[in-house]
């Protein structure tokens, strides 16, 4: 039995979530909260936010996110690919920095405008 509380609503229902019995979820006060709390039990999902390193830009990084969640799993394995990453500026809000990140279906996007300095 897995215990967790819904994160998706401020009434914050607690979970109980049964493996022995199909993922059967209770405590939930809506269906949104079984949904969740299968997902987090069965494949776990978030959404990565860090920074890049930017070049050419008042600031040296530049925060960045997915644009949709990305399993669990490969959230530590992203990092470490971001670890890498060096933008030039300019940045644009939105721009991609890196594209289906692990066939995960989700792009890594910047989350704001870095203007070019000289
Ligand atoms: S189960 Fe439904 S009502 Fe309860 S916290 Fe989650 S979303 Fe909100």
């Amino acid at each position: 039995m897995k215990r967790l509380i819904c994160i998706l609503c401020p009434k914050g229902c607690h979970l109980e979530i049964d493996e022995k019995q199909g993922y059967k979820v209770s405590g939930n006060g809506c269906p949104r909260g079984e949904q969740y709390g299968k997902r987090e039990v069965i494949a776990p999902v978030r959404t990565l936010t860090s920074t890049v390193k930017v070049v050419d830009a008042l600031h040296s990084r530049c925060p960045v996110k997915t644009d949709s969640a990305i399993p669990r799993k490969l959230i530590l394995k992203a990092m470490r690919l971001l670890d890498n990453v060096q933008l030039q500026a300019p940045v644009h809000c939105g721009d991609i920095v890196i594209e289906n990140v692990f066939d995960s279906g989700a792009n890594i996007i910047a989350t704001r405008d870095l203007d070019k300095v000289s």
